[in-house]
Parts: C-alpha cells; structure tokens; sequence
C-alpha cells in the first residue's frame, strides 16, 4: 500500500468524486474511501486516466496511504454521517492532521468539531464550497475556516484547486472555528435573494411588460452585458429561450411552480434572527420558495378578488423593461448589503477577523452568485474596510438614488396589477427605512412601556424612562 497520497476524500458522491478527480488532475496523488465500495471502483474504472488515486476498501487502509501530515477531505452527507464518519477517523489520525469538512455543515457543528479534534491535537477546517458538482470538477469557490496554521497545512492544495479570477485563487481564509460555513450559509441566503428578485423580474416582465419567454431570454442576455452580468442572469436567459421537446412550447411553462430547497437559506435566516440582524431580502425568497409549497393553502385562495390581468400598453413596455433593470438591480445591493451585515455582525459576536472585501474577490468565481458585480463590493470595502453597511459606499449610494424613481414605479405597478414582488418590496423598505433619519419604534416603545412598563429612553434627556399609564399618567425616570 502506496503511503504518498497528497490528500484524501471520503465519500465519492457527486461532489467528492469530482472533487478528487479535480485534485488528481492538479497533479496531486489522492486517496479514496467511499463506505460503498462501488463509487470508489466506479471512479478509478472511469477516471483512472486522469492522475493518480489511489483507492482503499477500510478507513484505516485510506489513512495508511495518505502522507504525513495527513490532510484528507471528508465530502459526506452533512449532519450526523459527518460526525460518524469524523468519529471514525479520529482514532486512526495523528496530532498534526487536518480533517477539511468540505459538506454543508451548519457552522455551529463546526464550531463543536472543531473544539473536540483541537483538544486532540487534530486540526479541523470547516471548508464551504459552492459551485455544485460542475464546481467541484472545474473550479469552485471554497470558503475554509480554522486555524491559521491549519489552513497553512492546506491552502497549496485548495487554491489549486479552486476557481480563479484575473489570477487571483477563489479560496482565502476566511476566519476561525466555523466562520467558513458561516459564510457559505450566507452566501446561499444571498443565492436565494438573487434568484427570487430575478424571478419576480421575469414575472414583472411577462404579466405587465407583455414579454414571451423567447423575447425575455434575449432581455436577461442583454442585461447579461450590463452591471447585472453574472452567473444567475446567464442562466436564466438560457433556460428562458429553452423550448420543451414535448409541447413545443417554452419549458419554463411546463414546469410546476413549487420550489425546492435544501436548508442553508432556512438557517440563514434562523441565524440573522439569532444576531437580530435584518436579511429580510434573504427572509422574503425563504418564504417564497414556502408558500409556492403550499399547494391547499393556495388552492383555498385561488378566488380571491385582485385586478383584472392586463400588461401595459405596448407604447410603455421598454421603459418598463429598463425600470425593471434598475429595480432589480437596486434591490439586489440591498440583499447584498443585509448579507455582508449579517456576516460582520457574525464576526463581531464569535470574535472572527473577517476580511469582507476579500468575500467579494472568492465570490467572484466558482460560486453561484459569481458575478462582476462583486468587484464592486471589493472596492466598497477596500476604499473604507470598516464601512457599516454597503449602502453606505458612495458609489452604491448615488446608483441606488439613480434607482429609486424607476424602483418605487416598478413596485407600485406591480401593486396596481396585483402581482406580488415580496423581494423588490422588502429591498425598498429597507432602504428607505435606513435612509429616513426616524422611525415609527417610538410609538412601538411607548406601546411596550404602556402594556409591559419595558420603559423607553427620551431623546431629549439621558436615562430610562416610564409612563404611569394605569395611574395618572406622570412619567419617573427608571435609571
Ligand atoms: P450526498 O448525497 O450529500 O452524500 C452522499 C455521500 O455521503 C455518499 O458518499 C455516502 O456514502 C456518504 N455517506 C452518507 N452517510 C454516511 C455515513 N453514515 N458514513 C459514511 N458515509 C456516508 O453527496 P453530495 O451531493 O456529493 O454532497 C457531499 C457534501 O457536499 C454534502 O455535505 C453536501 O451538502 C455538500 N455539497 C453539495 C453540493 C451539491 O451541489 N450536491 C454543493 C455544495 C456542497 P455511500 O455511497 O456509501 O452511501
């Protein structure tokens, strides 16, 4: 048994075969364990050619063919098999290995795993990787979190691997413990924001602007020119000129209205809710993607009264599309600019040095919210590192206000014409409640002071303050 493997992979389903066979194809020489011997056979039977695996039937097999210190990638179904599999491993590894966890791991498991395996002496990177399978394969962008001198161990074999822009590698530290998954969680909730807004452009395009698929497919494509260049758009445009071989027709209409999802835009969500930290762009594509779930519910209301359907009169339907752009596009900074909060704020509570620009260059490539746009949030956080919120970057600032006629119009329309765009709503609010200078919470203070004596704070006087509400309504000053 060969005991020179630069890096091993556990678990050979879509990701982590192609994974190994990216690294084999970087040169390096990996090891391979699936619990099923079958994948790991299929692999090297189809593969082989590539580069050099060397495949094993036992764990203890796999971790004997790997060089010391050991560095093996463990690509298994997230959850309970990546502990099993991790406590399986554990016995067989040495102080100075490193475990990447390359699945979609909730970063408050990684946060655990990697407490337990330090206290052994076994370094464990919580690695995100995005780009699906086609990632894996060709570039993805990966996303590691764990110590600095772990990462060290690492970084040679998984900048190789991943995607790269202008030369530059889409893989950097990210952070400690779980700060990698954290922002892999979060860089799915902004997937979802992005296509929900893309969604409710298309919907917008169609139902108001009048616009077949076949004519949206060469909308999106030319927006795919623009500052909306990017992954998702690209994707959207082929899918909408695809015509379904059965029907004839465009198959985005033969395609049930009921989307899936897997979790990490859930527990994006449960976790802003956990930092009180505001993803409502985020938090409208969740709930979207459940409602368009529930079949009854929507069947029960399906008579209920709205406008008469009609687009607009043909006269208005460019301008209409180029108010769409700038909607969409202005409410796509915003999921952006409540995604990189959330993440800063993340970083503050676990006490994680997270470079934020730098998000912005490994999300360039690889992933799938890649996109040029990103190079604009690099130079957002480059020009003031500490910029409170992307909205606050003076570049953003004046395309939002560019934005905001043809924005509130779009809605507006769109309410007129009862077509719902939770997305575009939500992203406005936020703007406009973050561009106001006040807000309604005083009334909601004195509400919480009068039924539950929470007390308020005056802005005119230092201290806490409550109303004698049930009394003569006289106020004393708490502290
Ligand atoms: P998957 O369907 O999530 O998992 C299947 C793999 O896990 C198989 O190799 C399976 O082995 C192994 N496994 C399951 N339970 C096990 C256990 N108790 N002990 C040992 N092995 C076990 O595979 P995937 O889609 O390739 O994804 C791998 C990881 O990458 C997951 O964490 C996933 O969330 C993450 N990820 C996936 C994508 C994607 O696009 N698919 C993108 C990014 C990240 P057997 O063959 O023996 O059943």
């Amino acid at each position: 048994m060969p005991t020179h493997a630069d890096v091993g992979v556990i678990g050979l389903a879509v990701m982590g075969r192609n994974l190994a066979r990216n690294f084999a194809r970087h040169g390096c020489a990996v090891a391979l364990y699936n619990r099923s011997e079958a994948k790991t056979r299929a692999l090297v039977d189809e593969f082989g050619h590539e580069g050099t695996f060397v495949p094993t039937e036992s764990l203890t097999a796999f971790v004997t063919a790997l060089a010391r210190p050991r560095r093996l990638v463990i690509m298994v179904q997230a959850g309970a098999p990546t502990d099993t599999v991790i406590e399986q491993l554990t016995p067989l590894l040495e102080p100075g290995d490193v475990i990447i966890d390359g699945g979609n791991a909730h970063f408050a498991d990684t946060r655990r795993r990697e407490a337990a395996l330090r206290e052994r002496g076994i370094e464990f990177i919580g690695a995100g990787i995005s780009g699906g399978e086609e990632g894996a394969l060709n570039g993805p962008s990966i996303m590691p979190g764990g110590t600095a001198a772990a990462y060290e161990k690492v970084a040679p074999l998984l900048t190789a691997v991943s995607a790269h822009v202008d030369g530059t590698p889409c893989c950097t530290h990210v952070g400690p413990d779980g700060s990698g998954h954290f922002v892999k969680m979060v860089h799915n909730g902004i997937e979802y924001a992005d296509m929900q807004l893309i969604a409710e452009a298309y919907d917008l395009l169609r139902r108001a602007g009048g616009q077949e698929p076949a004519a949206l497919a060469e909308t999106f494509r030319r927006w795919n020119g623009g500052r909306l260049a990017s992954y998702l758009i690209e994707i959207t445009a082929e899918v909408l000129g695809h015509t379904d071989a059965d029907t004839g027709g465009p198959l985005v209409d033969v395609i049930a209205d009921q989307a899936g999802q897997k979790g990490t835009g859930r527990w994006t969500v449960q976790t802003a809710l956990d930092l009180g930290v505001p993803v409502s762009g985020i938090a409208e594509a969740v709930f979207a993607r459940s409602l368009s779930g529930h079949a009854p519910v929507r069947a029960a209301a399906r008579a209920l009264p709205g406008p008469t359907p009609q687009a607009l009169p043909p006269e208005d339907a460019a301008r209409f599309t180029e108010q769409v752009e700038q909607a969409l596009y202005a409410s796509k900074v915003v999921s952006y600019a409540q995604g990189w909060h959330m993440i800063a704020a993340a970083a503050e509570e676990h006490g994680w040095d997270i470079d934020l620009g730098r998000l912005a260059t490994i999300w360039r490539g690889g992933c799938i919210i890649r996109a040029d746009f990103l190079n604009r949030i690099r130079a957002a956080y480059a020009a003031d590192p500490r910029l409170p919120s992307l909205l606050a970057d003076e570049e953003f600032a004046k395309e939002l206000g560019a934005a905001q006629d043809a924005w509130r119009e779009v809605i507006a329309t769109a309410a007129r014409l009862g077509i719902p765009t939770p997305g575009f709503c939500a992203a406005l609010a936020y703007y406009d409640a973050l561009r106001g200078g006040t807000l309604p919470t005083a009334l909601v203070q004195a509400q919480r002071d009068y039924f539950g004596a929470h007390t308020y704070r005056r802005t005119d006087r230092e201290g806490s303050f409550h109303t004698r509400w049930g009394a003569d309504r006289s106020e004393e000053r708490i502290g």
